[in-house]
């Protein structure tokens, strides 16, 4: 928080006020099929360890934000001068406002598990703020959307032109009010600040009013846009209200085109963004437990179990490039500098949450322990804080952090939010028996039964935990600990106050019913951790490495780390330094897969291993291994290529094919655009006028019968050729616009059985008139078969 604001906050009499109103009282929605119920995160605290390390570099991160500047969308937008200029980056470039949503969310955490005053005095600050912006709103809106009201409008009279990243022109408008929503829920759910609920009722009600005399057909129109989990928010509206139309409503807000196929237990997922999806399978799935919906049940956690099963890495990530590839087919993911992005683990785990609490399943906690530790806690850094967006899977590459000042990407909207969380699953009850779901140094104070829970734990630089249950009388209840699933193999050492214990083992979990005495009894639950390898779900010849839950990863060379600590530029989220030669990443050689006798242990208490049998060309290699998430600041391996002797040659001489191509674009490229995918075209400006897009197989395309186009930017006027990918055969044409310039083909090139290369020459008489930052690439239709599948377009140098 700014002096500024903070004198602001202080000052204020109402802000003081609101404080003393400010009991920490988290709000029970009413549990609907579900047994199992989580404890209000404010009763669970962290001890020590990295999560705990991880929430307090989270909270200074969080504490360095700006309220004003991220409230000034929201004051622009209900005609209120801004009290600091807005931020910049994806905040000023149309997704104005969604940053102040996961602010909210991370603020109330944040207050949650640590009842931070910092976090309660900026709560309350912007509170205040949002509830004088809709004051001024006769229907009680408020967004920080630009020109959002008039969009609404729009909508509301049934005008509706929507594609998966915009919304009637703007940017992805849903997703981004959905992040104010669910912020004003967390709020009220987390702390039960009653102020958060008097702006979420007026918010609901206008957003019924804009969606409701909508007709079904019209709303799922609208849902082809990108919209966050708006059906969640109406379940939780519906909880809140207790009132079955917002309940009506969330159902109505259910996407059918992906909601259909996964209740016929359809994978239709490839080619799709991936984290579009998965906050309407949180949703489907709440929707689901709400009414009884056993269709829809088994529709999410058929979602749920072909994407960790089928799509996900060893780390607990999917998609790549932000998109599901064939599932079949990891190639693009272990060379794309763009690997797993944050946010869908972010929610992946919410989704994880939410069947575990209905099914009581071990397998959804099996998931999150693994995406916790693997992919949440290493996606910040851990002294300068700063989140992560893509966690690349290409052999010794690296990631970028942002920066507080810089940065608003949506990963480090969920990164605020995560982790301040970490609390939120270790512990849960079923009535009066408690689960203990995670090994995480913690507290929980049960305050209900009268007791008391102390985990003690280094895990996992220590193989054991110790649970004290202290309770304040005799009681008689049960204490299920998961038996995680790396512990499968295992006979299990549980003791009891230093004694053999008896438990039954039900359903995944270690089971001891007693009547516990009056004060402490401990129980010691020995955590033995193997070395496990883990291919590619596809079957394809990569192993990934994990010691018990914990993944490991080689460390390696800091060159060429270009953006580390990434600026506000609009692609400083990715990873742009250059990509190493694959020739140069040892393959691990093994004759049948046989990799499990490739890792020893080097340092136990460090958790350093030594990995062998690998080759670089003929050299032979060994490399250190360490838990992922401790790997920053440089690059680093995850996956290692298996080969035997007999197809090592031909590995090699692939590599250095791949090699020189990747080289040759590497070194040509000045800027590029993959069309039809959501992020590559809005970091590009793109602007259409009756366009489409479409997924040919997992191949992205755009298509016109008018025109669209994209701002390249060709910094210091390197570029001298355009290519366009497209279909290689089509009777639709388009013209190539450069500025105000039709520039003609000069060469074509045959790629495979789909598709072509047109190369376009920027150099001749008209050159001068192109020599600019920035171009503006449009393409036009010349029949009225428009423009046909468009796939890239590419400025080179050369
Ligand atoms: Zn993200």
């Amino acid at each position: 928080m700014s002096k500024k604001s903070q004198l602001v906050a202080q000052k204020s009499l109402a802000t003081l006020l609101l404080l003393l109103l400010f009991s920490l009282k988290a709000i029970k929605l009413a549990a609907q099929t579900s047994e199992i119920e989580l404890f209000p995160l404010a009763n669970i605290r962290l001890l020590g360890g990295p999560f705990q390390a991880a929430q307090q570099t989270d909270l200074r991160y969080l504490l360095e934000l700006n309220p004003d500047r991220l409230l000034a969308p929201y004051l622009r937008e209900a005609g209120l001068t801004p009290k600091a200029p807005s931020y910049g980056n994806w905040e000023d470039t149309g997704l104005d406002g969604h940053i102040g949503g996961h602010y909210l969310s991370a603020l109330a955490l944040m207050v949650a598990a640590n009842d931070n005053t910092e976090a309660k005095n900026c709560l309350a600050y912007m509170l205040g703020e949002l509830q004088r912006c809709q004051q001024r709103d006769p229907d009680g809106y408020v967004g920080g959307i630009p020109e959002g009201k008039e969009m609404w409008e729009e909508i509301k009279a049934g005008k509706i032109k929507a594609e998966s990243f915009a919304l009637n022109g703007k940017w992805v408008p849903i997703y981004n009010i959905h992040k104010l929503f669910s912020g004003l829920i967390d709020v009220y759910i987390l702390t039960g600040n009653e102020q958060a609920k008097n702006i979420l009722m007026p918010l609901a009600d206008w957003w019924f009013d804009v969606f409701d005399p909508l007709t079904d057909d019209q709303i799922q129109q609208v849902l082809v846009s990108e919209h966050g989990g708006m059906n969640e928010v109406f379940v939780d509206v519906a909880a809140i209200t207790n009132d079955k139309k917002y309940l009506r409503m969330a159902e109505r807000l259910s996407h059918h085109a992906i909601l259909d196929p996964l209740r016929k237990q359809q994978d239709k997922l490839t080619g799709l963004h991936a984290n579009t999806q998965i906050p309407k399978v949180i949703g489907f799935e709440k929707v689901a437990s709400a009414m009884k919906k056993t269709d829809w049940e088994r529709a999410s956690t058929f979602f749920w179990e072909t994407v960790v099963q089928n799509r996900s890495v060893s780390i607990g990530g999917n998609s790549e490039r932000e998109h599901f590839h064939a599932a079949d087919n990891f190639q693009r993911m272990l060379t794309s500098r763009e690997g797993p992005e944050t946010c869908n683990t972010y929610n992946m785990m919410k989704l994880s949450r939410n069947l575990f609490l209905r099914s009581g399943e071990r397998k959804f906690i099996d998931y999150y322990e693994r995406a916790v530790f693997n992919h949440i806690l290493s996606s910040q850094h851990p002294e300068m804080g700063g989140f992560v967006y893509f966690t690349p899977m290409r052999p010794n590459h690296y990631r970028v952090y942002s920066q507080p000042q810089e940065g608003f990407w949506c990963c480090v909207g969920s990164g605020l939010e995560s982790h301040g969380k970490y609390g939120e699953l270790i512990y849960a009850h079923r009535k009066a028996d408690l689960f203990v779901n995670l090994f995480m140094a913690s507290t929980l104070d049960w305050r209900e039964q009268g007791i008391r829970v102390r985990q003690e734990t280094a895990f996992p630089y220590e193989q054991q935990t110790t649970i004290e249950i202290q309770t304040n009388k005799k009681q008689d209840f049960a204490v299920h600990i998961r038996k995680p699933i790396w512990l499968e193999a295992v006979d299990i050492h549980l003791t009891l106050d230093d004694k053999r214990v008896n438990y039954e083992e039900k359903d995944g979990f270690l089971v001891i019913r007693q009547a516990w005495k009056k004060g402490s009894s401990f129980i010691k639950m020995a955590l033995p951790m193997t070395i496990k390898e883990e291919f590619l779900p596809s079957g394809e010849p990569w192993v990934s490495f994990s010691y018990g839950p914990i993944v490991l990863g080689a460390k390696q060379g800091k060159e060429g780390l270009k953006g580390l600590f990434a600026d506000d530029k609009r692609m400083a989220h990715i990873a742009s330094g250059t990509l190493l030669p694959l020739r140069d990443n040892p393959v691990m050689l093994a004759a049948d897969q046989q990799v499990s006798s490739a890792v020893s242990i080097k340092d136990p208490d460090k958790l350093l291993f030594e990995l062998h049998q690998l080759k670089r060309e003929e050299e032979d290699v060994t490399m250190t291994l360490q838990p992922f998430y401790t790997i920053h600041d440089s690059r680093y391996t995850l996956y290692w290529r298996v080969a035997d002797a007999s197809t090592l040659d031909s590995l090699v001489a692939s590599n250095r094919r791949l090699d020189s191509l990747q080289l040759l674009l590497d070194n040509n490229t000045v800027d590029a655009v993959i069309m039809g995918e959501q992020q590559p075209e809005s970091d590009h400006h793109i602007q259409h006028e009756e366009a489409y897009t479409g997924v040919d197989e997992d191949a992205h395309w755009r298509a016109s019968k008018a025109w669209f186009a994209y701002e390249l930017k060709n910094s210091k006027n390197k570029a001298g050729k355009i290519w366009v990918k497209q279909e290689r055969t089509s009777d639709a044409c388009y013209e190539l616009w450069v500025n105000d310039l039709l520039v003609k083909p000069v060469d074509e090139l045959l790629v495979d059985e789909q598709f072509k290369l047109l190369i376009y020459s920027l150099e001749g008489d008209d050159h001068a008139k192109l020599a600019a930052d920035r171009l503006l690439v449009t393409f036009k239709a010349c029949n009225d078969r428009g423009t046909g599948k468009l796939f890239e377009v590419r400025l080179l140098k050369e």
